[in-house]
């Protein structure tokens, strides 16, 4: 197995918040860390302004595949840690927790 999803090197990519605002092409405010998200670590929740659609304040639930070794030797990517698919939902509610998503600052 080849996999990096346990790697420091995945761990350094997806920790990353520029990463995120790059995939994401947004401003990220704040992250919503949830202790009741089961998912694995590739999904967060954060607030951000949003280039694309124009959208300030919403809240999102984001999910990025990022390509590990197994993905490059299949060439569906170029390289480890390349953004294969990010998937982003408009979200009013965490769906792990069910806390309410305020446009202001929760923490
Ligand atoms: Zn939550």
């Amino acid at each position: 197995m080849n996999y990096t999803e346990e790697s420091t090197e995945y761990l350094r990519i997806i920790d990353d918040v520029k990463n995120w605002e790059n995939w994401s092409n947004s401003t990220i405010k704040e992250f919503h860390k949830c202790n009741k998200n089961i998912s694995t670590t590739d999904t967060r929740i954060f607030r951000a302004n949003d280039k694309d659609n124009n959208v300030d304040n919403s809240w999102y639930l984001a999910k990025a595949w990022i390509a590990d070794k197994k993905e490059v030797y299949d060439e569906e990517a170029e390289e480890v840690g390349e953004l294969i698919n990010l998937s982003m939902f408009f979200i009013n509610f965490c769906p792990f927790c069910g806390k309410e998503l305020k446009k202001d600052k929760i923490t």
